[in-house]
């Protein structure tokens, strides 16, 4: 069977996407690869086809290697309902299940075995491997996920370093890893210890253009959230993530009492709940979960409407990751924070509280500041999100080369202080390419806190939090100010003009920047750092979004994303998509699998769309599959024609 057949007749779908074509090409004809695609890039494809083909050519069973135990189950899942044979291996199962897919693997019945990593590289395992391999029946290894064999990846997994022992053992079965870690750093680490130097690399474009990006000040966040959801993503599933496991529970509670569904997991939950809590996100319509970022590494569900951050992430590797959970399926998605100058402050305090070494804390910082500057921009965030990752937007991406890497822990990315970049390349999907944003200059505001700072230091001989300085500075006659004697200082009163929200907008950005510094230790205090020369000096120019809360215009689509599936149908269409989710949903309990294993909204409203009569009408819509079209066509007709007026 030809490739193209392969990805017609086995998963219903007409075309390859991007450089999906390349990269199948090049495994099935036996080559080593590095395939580094983002989120939603269509990355398991790249290996499922190639087990699929060198199979039928004789070469035996694909192994793919997968942290995700909670996940094969559905993975596997989706292959049988594709009609493909596949098991998986991992502690989930029995010793007598286990036996049974090892009976099944050693006879040459599967296409794909799914195993956890330190199941691979056990002798029983890799005794089982060699009886194979001596009859040249491992076709292929995938190593999925495979930024979990770096440090620097975000999700370190030593067990993936023993993996090096696929190669040195078979060297005659090709090797893929695949990946959707964009950091430059991360990538050659995974090239140096998975030794796929001589692998051929495949680099997409990292940006999603259907995820719009949006930073918004923080005010009453739960209130910001809370409209937010109701006006934008109303019945949508979503996911919000909150720093603290406390933070979790109440906006999980708080999501409810306003009407929505909302479910908790944070790593403190029982591992039962969790595992519910997750299985239901998985398989009901329209929930959020709202979760410390201990929930989401593999959660593949497609239709993943929004991803919100009441708390800032570490870094951009964190923000895009987590970011990059939404709209999987390709339709619109929203990627929307509320920021703060708590934020920034807690950051700063967790890494300088941290028990890392000095040069560890260094690099934290520095990618702290990254994401600051990010949501300080007032310019097109998608730019800057990819400059981040060494990409210009709308160029295609660089190459990942061991050579990158090397120099300091942040390798290749070095002098990654986002470039500066003007609107040209505006990528017309972001807060800021929508709405640009009222910029004033806060220059004189900054340069006035800094030397109130100065002088309650020289004075008082000990430092202030925010808001005593600013108060100072807005000539404010609070006790404080009396108890020190602050009102006879220089700058008391010299900027009555700005206001609070103002001061604290140029505050956080001279924290963001780096020209004040936050004594986490003494009560979160502010003292002037190297960094504050330049900007007392004049040399250095604060520019800040006006801080007015402009109603959101309402969505507009760019060019070329997608609405949601069930967006554009007319009313009948409507009734038929009802129902056939409402059929979907028996057909997804039964074989316990979610929903969008058996058919995607976009599938099931193409089929709605068409009002299909007789099988022949069903076939060429994508999604279905001549398995699928045999095990449900008959059924999906019937539910059609019963919802037809
Ligand atoms: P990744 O693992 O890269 O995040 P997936 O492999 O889960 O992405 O694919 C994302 C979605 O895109 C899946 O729902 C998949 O079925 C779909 N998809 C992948 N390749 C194609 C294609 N060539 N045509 C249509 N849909 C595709
Ligand atoms: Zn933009």
């Amino acid at each position: 069977m030809s490739l193209q057949t392969i990805l017609r007749q086995v998963f219903g779908y007409e075309a390859f996407r991007g450089p999906q074509q390349a990269i199948v090409d090049h495994v099935v004809a036996g080559g080593d690869a590095l395939v580094l695609m983002p989120t939603g890039g269509g990355k398991s494809l790249c290996y499922q086809i190639p087990a699929i083909a060198r199979q039928q050519a004789g070469h035996g069973t694909t192994i793919v290697v997968s942290p995700l135990i909670a996940l094969m189950h559905d993975q596997v899942g989706a292959l049988h309902e594709a009609g493909v044979e596949a098991a998986f291996l991992n502690s989930s199962l029995s010793g007598e299940e286990a036996a049974a897919v090892e009976k099944r693997l050693l006879r040459g019945e599967l296409t794909l075995l799914y195993a956890a990593p330190e199941r691979v590289t056990t002798p029983r395992f890799l005794a089982q491997l060699d009886s194979l391999a001596e009859r040249s029946q491992v076709a292929l290894f995938a190593i999925d996920e495979a930024h979990c064999v770096s440090q620097w990846g975000h999700d370190f997994r030593p067990e993936y370093r023993a993996l090096t022992v696929l190669h040195e053992r078979y060297p005659a079965v090709p090797r893929m890893a695949l990946t959707a870690t964009a950091d430059a750093l991360t990538r050659a680490d995974i090239v140096e210890r998975l030794q796929l130097e001589a692998a051929r690399q495949f680099v997409s474009s990292f940006d999603r253009p259907n995820i719009r990006y949006t930073i918004v000040e923080k005010k009453d966040a739960t209130t910001q959230l809370l409209r937010f959801i109701e006006r934008e993503h109303e019945g949508d599933a979503g996911i919000v993530y909150c720093q603290s496991r406390r933070k979790v529970e109440d906006i999980a509670q708080t999501l409810c009492d306003a009407g929505l569904k909302a479910l908790p997991y944070h790593a403190g939950l029982d591992q039962a709940v969790r595992q519910a809590n997750q299985d239901r996100f998985l398989r009901e319509e329209g929930l959020v979960m709202v979760a410390t970022i201990a929930f989401g590494m593999g959660i593949d569900k497609p239709d993943v409407r929004f991803v919100a951050h009441l708390d800032m992430p570490k870094n951009i590797e964190g923000y895009y990751q987590e970011t990059g959970r939404a709209g999987r399926d390709g339709a619109a998605a929203d990627a929307w924070m509320a920021y703060g100058l708590q934020d920034v402050v807690n950051q700063r305090r967790m890494i300088d509280e941290s028990p890392a070494g000095e040069e560890f804390k260094q690099v934290m910082r520095e990618k702290l500041d990254a994401l600051l500057a990010l949501a300080e921009a007032t310019d097109c965030r998608r730019v800057r999100l990819l400059a981040y990752f060494g990409e210009v937007y709308g160029e295609s991406p660089p190459a990942a080369g061991p050579s990158q890497g090397g120099h300091g822990p942040l390798g290749g990315q070095r002098g990654h202080e986002v470039p500066s970049v003007g609107a040209r390349y505006a990528c017309g999907n972001c807060d800021n390419c929508l709405n640009p944003p009222a910029v004033w200059d806060g220059t004189d505001a900054a340069r006035k806190l800094l030397s109130t700072i100065y002088r309650v230091q020289q004075m008082s001989s000990i430092s202030f939090g925010a808001g005593h300085i600013m108060d100072i500075l807005r000539g404010k006659d609070t006790e404080k100010v009396k108890q020190y004697g602050h009102e006879t200082l220089s700058t008391f009163g010299l900027g009555a003009e700005f206001s609070e929200a103002q001061l604290r907008g140029v505050l956080r950005q001279l924290i963001a920047i780096g020209a004040v510094g936050v004594d986490a230790q003494a009560f979160n205090t502010l003292y002037l750092t190297e960094g504050s020369r330049a900007v007392l000096k004049g040399e250095v120019t604060v520019q800040l979004r006006e801080s007015v809360s402009t109603p959101a215009t309402k969505r507009s689509r760019r060019a070329g994303v997608t609405a949601p599936a069930a967006v554009n149908l007319g009313v009948d269409d409507q009734v038929r998509f009802i129902n056939l989710k409402a059929w979907r949903a028996d057909v997804a309990r039964e074989h316990n699998l979610p929903a969008y294993v058996i058919f995607h909204d976009a599938t099931l409203a193409e089929i709605a769309r068409r009002g299909p009569q007789t099988l022949d009408d069903l076939q060429g819509i994508s999604g279905i599959g001549e398995k699928k079209l045999q095990a449900y066509g008959e059924a999906v007709l019937r539910v059609v024609s019963l919802s037809n007026p």
